[in-house]
């Protein structure tokens, strides 16, 4: 990737203007959008790298944004880190379990914000093996297609639930700690607050139990972390 591109989505000119000189230096081509619309429609168009994206937001919410990008094809798997306001969990979920793949709290350090962007670009450079699938109790991943069904059925992941359930089934019955799924999901040398693996655990936990029921495919490991269950027995 020779100049990344980001989209910042923000409202508030002090913090843009810090993003903005703080992104140019380090070598990013930056593009801002001051409201929720606006950002949706650049994103559509300039097809940033990777989206900044604040979740209190004139026009439309930093929510709304993020759940339009995962629903059409082209933005689909741009890296979104959500910009919260609050330190409450309920808004740090719903991003996530809107597709965001990251958040921070404001105020933020800009050299920490600069981490998990490189983590998160790092991620989107990897592409995937090829005619790679994984299959396991009815579930299947398709690695070329990006793909996950479940009896068929396909089940809709957001990018990082999509690369911890494959780090999971690749090895089922192993434990995997939260250290191991960051860097598998989230990318190598993410710093990322180990809450942030347990809330997309949260939400791929609920998305699959819609197809194989309520019991718990993802096992938590005390003190270790998670592990995908081996048979669908008992
Ligand atoms: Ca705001």
């Amino acid at each position: 990737m020779s100049q990344p591109r980001i989209l910042i989505i923000e409202d508030e000119r002090g913090l843009i203007q810090s993003l903005e000189w703080y992104f140019k230096r380090e070598g990013y081509e930056t593009i801002v959008a001051t409201d929720g619309q606006e950002g949706l429609t650049k994103a559509q168009t300039l097809l940033p790298d990777l989206v900044l994206l604040d979740l209190m937001l004139p026009t439309m919410s930093g929510l709304e944004v993020c759940s339009q990008l995962r629903s059409f094809d082209k933005t689909k798997l741009i890296p979104i880190i959500m910009l919260t306001a609050r330190a409450e969990e309920s808004d740090e979920i719903e991003g996530l379990s809107v597709g965001a793949d990251d958040y921070v709290t404001k105020p933020f350090s800009n050299k920490i914000l600069l981490q998990r962007v490189r983590a998160l670009l790092r991620r989107s450079e990897v592409q995937p093996e090829n005619g790679d699938s994984i299959q396991h109790i009815g579930i299947c991943i398709d690695r070329v297609r990006h793909q996950v069904t479940i009896h068929d059925e396909l089940l809709e992941l957001t990018p990082t639930e999509f690369r911890l359930l494959e780090c999971l089934l690749r090895q089922p019955g192993r434990a995997f700690t939260r250290h191991q799924l960051m860097q598998a999901s989230i990318g190598e040398g993410s710093i990322v607050l180990e809450r942030t693996i347990d809330v997309h655990i949260k939400t791929l936990r609920k998305k699959i139990a819609v197809y194989l029921g309520e019991k718990e495919y993802i096992e938590t490991v005390r003190g270790v972390g998670y592990r995908f269950r081996e048979s669908s027995e008992d």
